[in-house]
Formats: C-alpha cells, structure tokens, sequence
C-alpha cells in the first residue's frame, strides 16, 4: 500500500534533526506539506526544508519553543494563513538532562516538563481546533520506552514521557468523535544527537537487550509516524507503539 499524503499540511516540532528531520522527510516524501518547527538551529532546519523541496516537496522552517504557548498559537497561526490548515500534528520536540533526583535541581524538573509535556498540550491545542472543525486530523506523539522500562536518572524524562502516554489515551477518547486520531510512537534506542553521550557504554546493552542487535536509526521510527498519518490508520487511536527493535 503506498501512502500518499497529498493535500495534507503537516507540523513537525524540533523537525531540524534526529528523529523529528525524518519524520519530516518522510511526510513530505510522501506528499504532505510540512512545516519543520525549530528553536534555535535556523541553518539546519533551512537544511530540512531546501532538501524536501529539491525532492519537488512544499516545507516552511518556523521558529518557535513549543514550551511557549503564545509562540505555538503565533506558529499554528502562521501554519493557517500560509497553508489554509493543519491536519497532521508530530510532536516530537523533547529534551534530556538526566541526573539523580538529588542533584536534580527544580529548573532541571521543570525544564524538561516545560519542553516534552506543556509543549505537547500547546502544540495539540492549538493545532485541533482546526481539525476538530474539519473533522480530520493526526496527533503523533514521541513517548519514550523510558515511560514504562524504569532506569535511574530519568526521572523527570520518564515522568514526562509516562504523561504523554495518559495524554494521549485521553485526548484519543476526546476527539475520537471528531475524527481525530491520538497516538504515541515509544523508541528505544535511537542513534541521535540526544544519545550520541549514551553510545560509547551501550555495546553491552545492544547485544545483550536488544533482539536486532542494533540500535535504531531516526529512519527506523519515521515510516510508523506516516502510517499513522495516513487514512489506512484511521481505525488506530489512543495506543502507544514501541519502536526499540525487540528490547528484552
Ligand atoms: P534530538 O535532540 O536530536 O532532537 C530533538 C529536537 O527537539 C531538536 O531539534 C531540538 O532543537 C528540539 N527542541 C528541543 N526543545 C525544543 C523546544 N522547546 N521547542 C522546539 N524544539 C525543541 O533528539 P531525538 O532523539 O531526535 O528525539 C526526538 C524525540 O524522540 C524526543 O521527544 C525524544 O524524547 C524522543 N525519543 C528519542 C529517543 C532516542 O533514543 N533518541 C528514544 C525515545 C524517545
């Protein structure tokens, strides 16, 4: 079955790198228009948007920190009024600072809430007003394997990452009725920025945990996020699907 995502606008938070830049492509390279949402690095998501259009693809960068809720309602604002809708939410902008709860300072707590649980309840509140009205619409979530398999350190990552696992059952309940999908995509162990400080200790890990015997790559994550952005997944809301290459 080929997917095919023409006509759809689709939004991609921290789309600049890793495993958002993929999913990004990925949309675009099945037909969607995307808007790859960065906070800082304005060159790379320049990159993201000349390489989707070079493939003959529709992209806009837009900056904004999803944890900002004036920002996230300017960008689906923006979205609106260059592209008449947004059907297609990603959100996958997160962050890590990993620490043991006693040198976790409240800054470290919130700034990772701040980021991957308010920037989701932003970004989804913003964009399903618009889906809701049109009776159509995708919320993709990046949860975390770290949500439900417990490692010291994590606290604060894993306690956001199990909330957007309630979030999103809950949210999938909610605009169930209104056409609106809900669901969350949980990696394992993906090679990107966020873990490059992980891979020098993880050889063990790969051979002993994981069944593929290998870490994953953001283009092991994206071709799920497309399904689940397209009409054959229209019967699938409120899971949550891992995507970790068999970690036992
Ligand atoms: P990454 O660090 O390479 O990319 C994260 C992106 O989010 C970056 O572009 C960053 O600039 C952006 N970002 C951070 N804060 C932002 C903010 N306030 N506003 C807008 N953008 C912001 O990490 P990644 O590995 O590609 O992670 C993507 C998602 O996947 C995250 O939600 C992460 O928690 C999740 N995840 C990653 C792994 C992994 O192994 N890499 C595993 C499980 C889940």
């Amino acid at each position: 079955m080929k997917i095919d995502l023409s006509g759809k606008v689709a939004l991609v938070t921290g789309g600049s790198r890793g495993i958002g830049r993929a999913i990004a492509l990925a949309l675009a390279e099945a037909g969607a228009v995307v808007t790859v949402n960065y906070k800082e690095s304005e060159s790379m998501a320049n990159g993201v948007v000349q390489e989707i259009e070079s493939k003959g693809g529709r992209a806009l960068a837009y900056r904004a920190d999803v944890g900002s809720s004036e920002k996230v309602a300017a960008m689906v604002d923006g979205i609106l009024s260059r592209f008449g809708n947004l059907d297609i939410l990603v959100n996958n902008a997160g962050i890590i600072r990993d620490l043991l709860l006693l040198q976790m300072e409240e800054r470290d707590w919130l700034g990772v809430l701040r980021t991957n649980l308010d920037g989701v309840y932003h970004c989804s509140r913003s964009a399903a007003k618009g889906m809701v009205l049109r009776r159509w619409g995708r919320i993709i979530n990046l949860s975390s394997i770290a949500a439900t398999n417990a490692g010291k350190g994590q606290s604060n990552y894993a306690a956001s990452k199990g909330a957007i696992n309630a979030f999103t059952r809950s949210l999938a309940c909610e605009l169930g009725p209104k056409g609106v999908t809900v669901n969350a995509i949980a990696p394992g162990l993906i090679e990107t920025d966020m873990t490059q400080k992980i891979f020098p200790y993880a050889d063990g890990f790969v051979r002993d945990r994981i069944a593929l015997r290998r870490p994953g790559s953001p283009e092991d994550v994206a071709p799920l996020a497309v399904f689940l952005a397209s009409d054959g997944a229209g019967y699938i809301t409120g899971q949550v699907i891992t995507v970790d290459g068999g970690i036992i």
